[in-house]
């Protein structure tokens, strides 16, 4: 029997079409290498939203330069988002001749086809799909765990943040129908799933693409919130398409986490302008306010770029002073990162490096109190949480999560086992996680 090794990089929809290759490859007669070694097949899933994540993919592929002089019938193949980038096709096809196969993100179910091609002919196949074409339902997915599931709801993007390469390599935005949401959701309740997390670069515009149909993103949530299953969550939500409807609607739903990640990216208005972002510093601040006060409880996270081009010092005191309004539980904080082929990669950028690592540096300072500060509030209080099992710090810990994402340290019982939901006691907590004692 063959083996496939699946690297991945980049964003939970590049894990969940990871997930979605090794099933394929499962179907297809292939089994899983411990590692890479081991792989007849071994596939690089590419992340290009930041320029650090490239790097390592070259890295990674000059890497198994010595492994394919060594096994010269294995078959290296790169996929994912980097590829639909000419570019980055033309340097492989150059510099790294132990890439016998490359394809996109549009024709990742075409993956057997591919590999027959390849074995019958030897020689090196380049096939990346420059337009999306149709969803394509009933892929078979290889999930990593049997209680939590991944569902990309929707394909690609139309927002064309001036950053984000994400519209040019996964396309326009594409909704799968409702029907096989709904059905892929029962089959995983059926399967034991307790926890779903609905996947889309904006989930908040799906349905948009329906012609004369009136159905959004509220409307699928409330769906599948009426259904048997314990926990939902979806990311990401573009902050200018979140309706009152969908607050509603996780008000209304407690099997809808206490969780929303909203990214804010910047807290001045005049770079949300230049990010293309369509939303202000007072309008973000004031969405804000009504979910925390619509949701009582609710844990916002958000994601912020430091030293967007002309970024000056008040603009990033705007965002230091929305980030200690909102008091997000927290945040994931990046450096900007250009890349090319986008209108910001074009603006002219004076600050210096050193300057942005300072700003950096000081967000995270404050993000770091806060969570803290948000994090102690739990001290004394009981938390669900869906176990997940042993921690992977300390075999001696167990951890799981609770609705607000929070994850939590506790000493294992015998009574309990991963994909239970069991109640703790928080009785201590640090920065990024809660300590607690199992009560139940
Ligand atoms: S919403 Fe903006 S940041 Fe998110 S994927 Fe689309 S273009 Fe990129």
């Amino acid at each position: 029997m063959k083996k496939y090794h699946i690297t991945t990089f980049g964003c939970q929809m590049n894990v969940h079409d990871s997930e979605v290759l090794a099933g394929i490859l499962e179907k297809n007669g292939y089994s899983p290498a411990a590692s890479v070694q081991e792989g007849d097949l071994i596939l690089l899933n590419t992340c290009c939203v930041r320029e650090n994540a490239e790097n390592r993919l070259y890295g990674n592929i000059g890497n198994l330069k010595a492994l394919k002089e060594q096994y010269p019938d294995c078959i290296i193949g790169v996929c994912g988002c980097m590829v639909q980038q000419p570019t980055v096709v033309e340097k492989i096809r150059k510099t790294y001749p132990q890439v016998d196969l490359v394809f996109g993100t549009h024709n990742l179910h075409e993956l057997p086809k591919l590999l027959e091609k390849i074995e019958a002919e030897r020689s090196q196949l380049y096939e990346v799909w420059d337009s999306e074409g149709e969803i394509h339902e009933g892929l078979p997915v290889k999930r990593n765990d049997p209680f939590k599931a991944w569902i990309t709801i929707m394909y690609g993007c139309n927002n064309f943040c001036s950053y984000c390469i994400v519209p040019y390599v996964r396309g326009r935005e594409r909704s799968r129908q409702p029907e096989a949401i709904l059905a892929e959701v029962k089959d995983l309740i059926a399967t034991g799933v307790k926890e779903i997390t609905l996947l889309g670069q904006n989930v908040n515009s799906y349905g948009l693409d329906f012609k004369g149909v009136d159905f959004n993103f509220a409307k699928l949530l409330q769906e599948i919130s009426a259904l048997d299953i314990e926990r939902i969550r979806f990311q990401t939500s573009h902050p200018k398409d979140l309706s009152d409807e969908l607050i509603q609607v996780m008000a209304d739903h407690p099997n809808i986490c206490r969780h929303l990640h909203l990214p804010l990216q910047s807290g001045s208005s005049r770079i949300l302008k230049l990010m293309n972002r369509h939303y202000t510093k007072e309008s973000y601040l004031a969405l804000a306010e009504k979910i925390k006060n619509k949701i009582p409880g609710i844990a916002l996270t958000t994601d912020i770029i430091v030293g967007f081009p002309g970024e000056t010092e008040a603009d990033f005191q705007d965002t230091l002073d929305l980030v200690e309004k909102i008091r997000y539980d927290g945040a994931f904080t990046f450096i900007y990162s250009p890349r090319t082929g986008t209108p910001a990669a074009k603006i002219a950028d004076p600050i210096p490096e050193n300057d942005k690592k300072q700003r950096l540096t000081r967000l995270i300072q404050v993000q770091n109190e806060i969570s803290l500060e948000k994090n102690r509030a739990f001290i004394g209080t009981l938390s669900e949480i869906l176990v997940d099992g042993v921690s992977e710090k300390n075999p001696q810990i167990w951890s799981g999560r609770n609705t607000q994402n929070k994850l939590i340290h506790f000493k294992p019982a015998s009574k309990i086992k991963p994909g239970d939901l069991a109640v703790v006691q928080i009785n201590s907590a640090q920065t990024f996680t809660l300590e607690g004692e199992l009560l139940v």
